[in-house]
């Protein structure tokens, strides 16, 4: 069933897409191996702990690749990652909508502002009017007042 052939182009496969990750009973990353010597299962895929076979201190972890099972789980994890890329892409539009309202709103309380800002620049105009009115009554009165204490004296 399986040859050297499909597991060369199956490990040419996995350097393109990755496999899914497993953990060994230490929590390390298993890495994923392949059957070296010559034997039924020349060829087939396999996790097993980070220690093995080197040290004695493997926790015994092993699991083997099923390519049928190792490609439906690359297929998932694609349509896992498009459905985040959609997902993405939503929150994207989302967030664009709530920034144009966002424009809008302050493009709006800068109308605003500047409509304010111009009513009370006026309103302080007409206070510097009814000033400059009031001092040039004053101003008239005491020199009519003069005028009469002088044309009396
Ligand atoms: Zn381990």
């Amino acid at each position: 069933m399986v040859s050297q052939n499909s597991s060369a182009s199956g490990s040419s496969c996995h350097s393109r897409l990755s496999a899914p990750v497993l953990k060994c009973y230490h929590n390390e990353v298993a890495p994923l191996r392949v059957v070296r010597h010559n034997g039924q299962r020349l060829g087939m895929k396999f996790y097993a702990c980070a220690y093995w076979p080197i040290s004695k201190a493997t926790c015994g972890f092993f699991s083997w690749v099923d390519d049928v099972n190792l490609i439906q789980d690359m297929q998932f994890q694609i349509l896992d990652k498009n459905t985040t890329i959609t997902d993405l892409e939503n929150k994207v539009k989302m967030l664009k909508e709530e920034n144009e309202n966002l424009e809008d709103q302050l493009a709006e309380v800068e109308i605003e502002c500047n409509e304010r800002r111009l009513m009370m620049e006026c309103e302080a105009d007409d206070k510097r009017k009814t000033y400059a009115l009031l001092l040039s009554w004053v101003f008239f009165f005491c020199n009519h007042v003069l005028d009469v204490l002088i044309t009396k004296w």
